[in-house]
């Protein structure tokens, strides 16, 4: 379960920015994740609620937006969008391609108040 460690991480970052912005409390976050983290949003949800409990982003909504995988084609410089597993270019069938989105984690925005 890869989402536990990833929501520890997070959550140190979350709280750390929330100090250094003198919030006293987190009311949203808005994080990303490429589609090749692979994380079930369920499950992150729940382990980073329990993660937050006793802080203060406990109360916190939290937005997950999972951002698909996209790749550039060197053969014809069209970017493409994978749904599934099948990586070739869907302009130019080429699989000379190279990964241009889709293993990012980013916390998007953090909202709170001071
Ligand atoms: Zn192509």
């Amino acid at each position: 379960m890869h989402e536990l460690k990833i929501a520890e991480e997070l959550i140190i970052i979350v709280l750390k920015v929330a100090e250094s912005e003198n919030l006293k409390k987190i009311t949203k976050v808005n994080i990303q994740f490429g589609k090749m983290i692979q994380i079930v949003p369920d499950i992150f949800r729940f382990v980073f609620e329990s993660g937050v409990k006793g802080t203060i982003a406990k109360n916190a909504r939290l937005k997950l937006e999972i951002l698909p995988i996209k790749f550039a084609c060197k053969k014809c410089k069209a970017e493409t969008e994978i749904e599934d597993l099948l990586f070739v270019c869907s302009f130019c069938g080429s699989n000379d391609l190279e990964l241009i989105q889709g293993r990012e984690t980013i916390i998007e925005s953090i909202e709170g108040e001071k």
